[in-house]
């Protein structure tokens, strides 16, 4: 893994204005720029819980006052689940807590690492208003590098998606894993 948010990535806009999503208040930039970076925090802490042998990555869910209301590391491997992404895993534990059930269109998911193409479609399922994500991922991201799963237009709701926060720090446990791969 040697990305850690270059240029060249084929970026999303920053702060895309949705086509659906509502949700999400917004706020002055330089505060969202502050919080985002605050959150990134709180799921790198999530990363450091990943169990041996599965990526690092962490995930928590913002919810509309500004708690965490999910969290999740990755557990592939700790639970033979191809499904066990901290994104989906924080997904499922926000929409327990809030909501209507399963809409979480006032929440914001934040993740150390682009969501694959299985949990952008979650987040655009979920109906997360938006998304927050660190580390590029150029062989599986599926906002904005491999594929744009999470923005295509032909989905009836498209969150927001700001990529890059934090994007070195969050490469840095990512790095130190394949490193102990090799
Ligand atoms: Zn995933």
């Amino acid at each position: 893994m040697t990305n850690s948010g270059q240029a060249d990535s084929p970026a999303p806009a920053e702060h895309a204005q949705p086509q659906c999503a509502p949700a999400v208040r917004a706020l002055p930039r330089r505060r969202q720029d502050e919080l985002d970076e605050q959150w990134m925090r709180l799921a790198l802490a999530e990363a450091d819980k990943t169990a041996p042998g599965d990526v690092p990555v962490g995930a928590v869910v913002i919810g509309p006052d500004g708690n965490v209301v999910g969290r999740g590391s990755n557990r592939r491997e700790a639970d033979g689940d191809p499904m066990g992404h901290a994104e989906v895993i924080a997904i499922a534990q926000a929409a327990r807590v809030v909501g209507d059930g399963w809409r979480l269109e006032d929440c914001t998911l934040v993740v150390t690492l682009e969501p694959c193409v299985m949990c952008a479609g979650a987040c655009v399922m979920a109906r997360v208003g938006r998304v927050v994500f660190g580390a590029w991922s150029p062989k599986t991201g599926a906002c904005g590098s491999i594929a744009d799963v999470i923005r295509d237009p032909a989905h009836a709701f498209t969150p927001q998606v700001r990529g890059g926060v934090l994007a070195d720090e969050c490469s840095i446990p990512l790095r130190a894993f394949f490193e102990s791969q090799r």
